[in-house]
Protein backbone atom coordinates (compact mmCIF):
# COMPACT_ATOMS: atom_id res chain seq x y z
CA UNK A 1 0.00 0.00 0.00
CA UNK A 2 2.33 2.51 -1.61
CA UNK A 3 -0.42 5.28 -0.87
CA UNK A 4 -0.97 4.69 2.46
CA UNK A 5 2.43 4.48 3.37
CA UNK A 6 2.97 7.72 1.55
CA UNK A 7 -0.13 9.57 3.85
CA UNK A 8 1.81 7.95 6.60
CA UNK A 9 4.86 9.50 6.26
CA UNK A 10 3.16 13.33 5.40
CA UNK A 11 1.58 12.69 8.32
CA UNK A 12 4.90 12.28 10.74
CA UNK A 13 6.34 15.10 8.67
CA UNK A 14 3.63 17.48 9.84
CA UNK A 15 3.45 15.91 13.43
CA UNK A 16 7.24 16.70 13.48
CA UNK A 17 7.09 20.09 11.45
CA UNK A 18 4.72 21.49 14.31
CA UNK A 19 6.70 19.83 17.19
CA UNK A 20 2.96 17.38 18.10
CA UNK A 21 3.08 13.84 19.10
CA UNK A 22 2.29 11.72 16.05
CA UNK A 23 0.42 9.35 18.54
CA UNK A 24 -1.73 12.41 19.10
CA UNK A 25 -2.98 12.64 15.58
CA UNK A 26 -5.62 9.54 13.68
CA UNK A 27 -5.53 8.79 9.94
CA UNK A 28 -9.24 8.23 8.91
CA UNK A 29 -8.94 6.33 5.60
CA UNK A 30 -12.55 7.59 3.93
CA UNK A 31 -13.32 4.12 1.94
CA UNK A 32 -16.43 5.64 0.56
CA UNK A 33 -17.83 4.53 -2.79
CA UNK A 34 -15.31 1.86 -2.81
CA UNK A 35 -15.95 -1.81 -2.33
CA UNK A 36 -15.05 -4.26 -0.12
CA UNK A 37 -12.29 -5.58 -2.18
CA UNK A 38 -10.43 -2.27 -2.01
CA UNK A 39 -10.94 -1.91 1.80
CA UNK A 40 -9.32 -4.87 2.62
CA UNK A 41 -5.73 -4.24 1.34
CA UNK A 42 -5.74 -0.67 3.39
CA UNK A 43 -7.20 -3.21 6.51
CA UNK A 44 -4.81 -5.87 5.75
CA UNK A 45 -1.86 -3.11 5.79
CA UNK A 46 -2.47 -1.97 9.58
CA UNK A 47 -4.92 0.74 8.83
CA UNK A 48 -7.91 0.90 11.31
CA UNK A 49 -9.76 3.72 11.71
CA UNK A 50 -12.44 4.44 8.49
CA UNK A 51 -14.45 6.54 7.90
CA UNK A 52 -17.83 6.44 5.17
CA UNK A 53 -20.65 9.08 4.34
CA UNK A 54 -23.28 7.06 3.74
CA UNK A 55 -25.46 4.60 6.52
CA UNK A 56 -26.76 2.21 3.78
CA UNK A 57 -23.70 2.18 1.95
CA UNK A 58 -21.60 1.31 4.90
CA UNK A 59 -24.13 -1.39 6.15
CA UNK A 60 -23.52 -3.61 2.71
CA UNK A 61 -19.66 -3.55 3.12
CA UNK A 62 -18.84 -3.14 6.81
CA UNK A 63 -20.49 -5.88 8.95
CA UNK A 64 -18.55 -8.35 7.22
CA UNK A 65 -15.26 -6.32 7.21
CA UNK A 66 -15.60 -5.90 11.19
CA UNK A 67 -16.02 -9.19 11.63
CA UNK A 68 -12.97 -10.37 9.71
CA UNK A 69 -11.29 -7.49 10.99
CA UNK A 70 -12.64 -7.15 14.89
CA UNK A 71 -9.94 -4.36 15.46
CA UNK A 72 -11.88 -1.66 12.88
CA UNK A 73 -13.12 1.75 14.17
CA UNK A 74 -15.60 3.15 11.83
CA UNK A 75 -16.35 6.65 11.68
CA UNK A 76 -19.77 7.83 10.21
CA UNK A 77 -18.64 11.54 8.65
CA UNK A 78 -21.41 12.06 6.24
CA UNK A 79 -25.01 13.41 7.38
CA UNK A 80 -26.87 11.67 9.36
CA UNK A 81 -31.00 11.62 9.27
CA UNK A 82 -32.79 10.69 12.79
CA UNK A 83 -34.76 7.69 11.10
CA UNK A 84 -31.41 6.28 10.83
CA UNK A 85 -29.60 7.03 14.01
CA UNK A 86 -30.36 3.35 15.03
CA UNK A 87 -28.80 1.82 12.10
CA UNK A 88 -25.91 4.43 12.69
CA UNK A 89 -25.74 3.47 16.27
CA UNK A 90 -25.25 -0.61 15.29
CA UNK A 91 -22.65 -0.06 13.20
CA UNK A 92 -20.56 2.71 13.96
CA UNK A 93 -17.71 3.53 16.25
CA UNK A 94 -18.01 7.31 16.02
CA UNK A 95 -20.56 9.95 14.68
CA UNK A 96 -18.43 13.29 13.40
CA UNK A 97 -21.67 14.60 12.02
CA UNK A 98 -23.67 15.51 15.28
CA UNK A 99 -24.94 19.33 14.46
CA UNK A 100 -28.89 19.56 15.82
CA UNK A 101 -30.90 18.80 18.68
CA UNK A 102 -33.14 16.12 17.18
CA UNK A 103 -30.02 14.08 15.88
CA UNK A 104 -28.44 14.68 19.29
CA UNK A 105 -31.72 13.31 20.76
CA UNK A 106 -32.10 10.88 18.17
CA UNK A 107 -28.65 9.29 19.09
CA UNK A 108 -28.37 9.40 22.64
CA UNK A 109 -31.90 7.20 22.46
CA UNK A 110 -29.95 4.33 20.28
CA UNK A 111 -27.39 4.47 22.71
CA UNK A 112 -29.17 3.93 25.39
CA UNK A 113 -31.60 1.31 23.86
CA UNK A 114 -28.46 -0.72 22.38
CA UNK A 115 -26.00 -0.29 25.72
CA UNK A 116 -23.85 1.12 23.22
CA UNK A 117 -21.82 4.47 24.11
CA UNK A 118 -20.03 6.07 21.05
CA UNK A 119 -18.26 9.14 21.00
CA UNK A 120 -19.60 12.15 18.41
CA UNK A 121 -18.02 15.26 16.75
CA UNK A 122 -20.37 18.31 16.45
CA UNK A 123 -19.95 19.38 13.08
CA UNK A 124 -19.46 23.36 12.82
CA UNK A 125 -20.30 25.41 9.72
CA UNK A 126 -17.10 27.70 9.90
CA UNK A 127 -17.91 29.24 6.39
CA UNK A 128 -21.84 29.79 6.72
CA UNK A 129 -22.27 27.73 3.55
CA UNK A 130 -26.41 27.80 3.27
CA UNK A 131 -26.15 24.21 1.71
CA UNK A 132 -23.30 22.95 4.17
CA UNK A 133 -24.48 20.93 7.50
CA UNK A 134 -23.17 21.80 10.55
CA UNK A 135 -24.03 24.19 13.45
CA UNK A 136 -23.64 28.05 12.99
CA UNK A 137 -19.83 29.43 15.03
CA UNK A 138 -21.96 31.23 17.56
CA UNK A 139 -24.15 28.55 18.28
CA UNK A 140 -21.17 25.78 19.08
CA UNK A 141 -20.69 26.28 22.62
CA UNK A 142 -24.60 25.96 23.92
CA UNK A 143 -25.04 23.22 21.68
CA UNK A 144 -22.27 21.12 22.55
CA UNK A 145 -23.22 22.22 26.18
CA UNK A 146 -26.79 21.14 25.27
CA UNK A 147 -25.16 17.32 23.83
CA UNK A 148 -23.56 16.91 27.31
CA UNK A 149 -26.14 18.15 29.58
CA UNK A 150 -29.25 17.28 27.61
CA UNK A 151 -28.76 14.54 25.42
CA UNK A 152 -26.15 12.88 27.75
CA UNK A 153 -23.65 12.53 24.75
CA UNK A 154 -19.65 11.92 24.84
CA UNK A 155 -18.79 15.08 22.65
CA UNK A 156 -15.14 14.57 22.10
CA UNK A 157 -14.17 17.63 19.78
CA UNK A 158 -15.44 19.47 16.24
CA UNK A 159 -15.60 18.78 13.34
CA UNK A 160 -15.57 21.20 10.02
CA UNK A 161 -15.58 21.11 6.15
CA UNK A 162 -13.87 24.57 4.70
CA UNK A 163 -15.45 25.99 2.00
CA UNK A 164 -13.80 24.84 -1.18
CA UNK A 165 -12.81 28.16 -2.87
CA UNK A 166 -11.25 29.77 0.72
CA UNK A 167 -8.12 29.18 2.37
CA UNK A 168 -8.69 25.76 4.73
CA UNK A 169 -6.52 26.94 7.20
CA UNK A 170 -8.29 30.03 8.41
CA UNK A 171 -11.35 27.54 9.23
CA UNK A 172 -8.94 24.78 10.75
CA UNK A 173 -7.69 28.00 13.34
CA UNK A 174 -11.40 29.08 13.66
CA UNK A 175 -12.50 25.42 14.28
CA UNK A 176 -9.66 25.42 16.88
CA UNK A 177 -10.98 28.49 18.67
CA UNK A 178 -14.24 27.59 19.25
CA UNK A 179 -13.51 23.98 20.42
CA UNK A 180 -11.31 26.06 23.12
CA UNK A 181 -14.15 27.84 23.95
CA UNK A 182 -16.35 24.66 25.02
CA UNK A 183 -13.22 23.20 26.42
CA UNK A 184 -13.18 20.70 23.73
CA UNK A 185 -9.58 18.99 22.76
CA UNK A 186 -9.93 16.91 19.53
CA UNK A 187 -10.24 18.46 16.18
CA UNK A 188 -11.66 16.43 13.27
CA UNK A 189 -10.34 18.26 9.56
CA UNK A 190 -8.28 17.95 7.02
CA UNK A 191 -8.31 16.17 3.79
CA UNK A 192 -6.36 14.88 0.88
CA UNK A 193 -6.30 18.44 -0.11
CA UNK A 194 -4.91 20.11 3.42
CA UNK A 195 -4.48 17.50 6.01
CA UNK A 196 -0.75 18.55 6.81
CA UNK A 197 -2.46 21.93 7.47
CA UNK A 198 -4.84 21.12 9.69
CA UNK A 199 -2.04 18.78 11.39
CA UNK A 200 -0.52 22.39 12.14
CA UNK A 201 -3.55 23.85 13.07
CA UNK A 202 -3.72 21.00 15.83
CA UNK A 203 -6.26 18.34 13.54
CA UNK A 204 -6.37 15.23 15.74
CA UNK A 205 -8.18 13.72 13.17
CA UNK A 206 -7.80 13.89 9.33
CA UNK A 207 -10.02 12.41 6.71
CA UNK A 208 -8.18 11.32 3.81
CA UNK A 209 -9.38 9.59 1.34
CA UNK A 210 -8.45 10.17 -2.51
CA UNK A 211 -4.81 10.32 -1.43
CA UNK A 212 -5.19 6.61 -0.54
CA UNK A 213 -7.78 4.89 -2.30
CA UNK A 214 -7.42 7.01 -5.77
CA UNK A 215 -10.06 9.42 -7.73
CA UNK A 216 -13.81 8.76 -6.53
CA UNK A 217 -16.93 8.65 -9.18
CA UNK A 218 -19.11 10.64 -7.27
CA UNK A 219 -18.22 12.45 -3.70
C1 LIG B 1 -15.09 12.41 1.16
C2 LIG B 1 -14.80 13.09 2.43
C3 LIG B 1 -13.47 13.21 2.89
C4 LIG B 1 -12.26 12.72 2.13
O1 LIG B 1 -12.05 13.50 0.98
P1 LIG B 1 -10.71 13.37 0.10
O2 LIG B 1 -10.59 14.66 -0.57
O3 LIG B 1 -10.96 12.23 -0.83
O4 LIG B 1 -9.60 13.07 1.02
C5 LIG B 1 -13.27 13.83 4.12
N1 LIG B 1 -14.31 14.31 4.85
C6 LIG B 1 -15.59 14.20 4.44
C7 LIG B 1 -16.67 14.75 5.30
C8 LIG B 1 -15.88 13.60 3.22
O5 LIG B 1 -17.16 13.51 2.82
Amino acid sequence: MTSLEDVYREIDAAANASNRDRSDITLIAVSKTFGADRIEPVLGAGQTHFGENRVQESQKKWPDLKAKYPNAVLHLIGPLQSNKASDAVALFDVIHTVDRDKIAKALSAEMERQGRKLDVFVQVNTGREQQKAGVMPEETRAFVERCRTVHNLSVRGLMCIPPIDEDPRDHFALLAEYARESGLSDLSMGMSADFPIAISCGATHVRVGSAIFGARDRT
